[in-house]
């Protein structure tokens, strides 16, 4: 194919994006979230380094600062000091905002050295600005592999790859947003005593993120669906991931709520 932009072309380049973003929505939930901020699911460490060096390429977090945001967000929820809050900031604020509110937050030491205390670096976070290097490495390899992914010359494949990083890159802030956001405020309510709400599209959408009432309930439940109704993806995906002996969890919170 040489015609620069056919719908087919379209597909691959939307389709690519969707994708990789799913995949760093994955890493999120399961690596950044469960594991490594809630400490309520074990992963084995071959399965953190590749979720981890995902997340790097794809989006350039970094561990420690998303888990000392996150963590801050739970001690604060809608209260003064959360950082992002749709009862705060507003609900289209923190929709469309929300990654300037993060990026404000991760340069405030204080965050991060109160909720992220004797933090322990993985090999990733030793390499010098990982955080900056890591998107430019993951634009790379979008230049070089995409006109092959999409079967363009080079030439005209190149710089869509780079253009699918930041395709890529606005679907996962946005699905990172609509959690912060809409499901702080639209939805159902399991738990009422919580302001987070349930939303099952957001949750098909981000990996089980969106049963988001359900979580801050059971913040260390390595399970977030509570009702046989409510999907959680990567739910699915942790037990795979423990019959094969690369994960395990604590049978605590919403991992021994009986489906009703
Ligand atoms: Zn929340
Ligand atoms: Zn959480």
């Amino acid at each position: 194919m040489t015609s620069a932009m056919t719908l087919e072309t379209l597909l691959w380049f939307v389709g690519t994006a969707f994708v990789v973003a799913q995949a760093s929505t994955f890493c999120t939930t399961i690596y950044l979230h469960r594991c490594l901020t809630h400490t309520g699911l074990k992963l084995h460490p071959a399965l953190c380094f590749l979720m981890h060096l995902e997340l790097t390429l794809a989006t350039g977090i970094v561990p420690r600062e998303w888990a000392a945001v996150h963590r801050k967000h739970h001690r604060f929820s809608d209260e003064d000091g959360d950082p992002h809050s749709p009862y705060l900031e507003g609900l289209w604020n923190v929709l469309f905002f929300n990654v300037l509110m993060y990026k404000k937050e991760i340069k405030n030491q204080k965050t991060l050295e109160t909720f992220t205390p004797n933090w322990e670096d993985d090999f990733l976070d030793r390499i010098p600005k990982i955080g900056k290097f890591g998107p430019i490495l993951g634009q790379a390899t979008l230049v070089l592999t995409f006109p092959w992914i999409a079967g363009l010359d080079f030439w005209i494949g190149a710089p869509m790859g780079y253009a699918v990083w930041w395709l890529n890159a606005g679907f996962y802030v946005l699905l990172n947003a609509m959690i912060n956001s809409i499901c702080h405020k639209v939805g159902y309510r399991n738990f009422p005593n919580q302001k987070a709400t349930n939303l099952r599209w957001v949750a098909l959408l981000t990996g089980g993120e969106g049963l988001h009432n359900n979580h801050h309930e059971f913040p260390m439940s390595a399970r977030f669906r509570a009702k046989a109704s409510e999907l959680d993806l990567a739910w699915i995906f942790i037990r795979i991931f423990k019959a094969l002996g690369l994960a395990d969890y604590k049978e605590s919170g919403l991992a021994t709520i009986k489906r009703p």
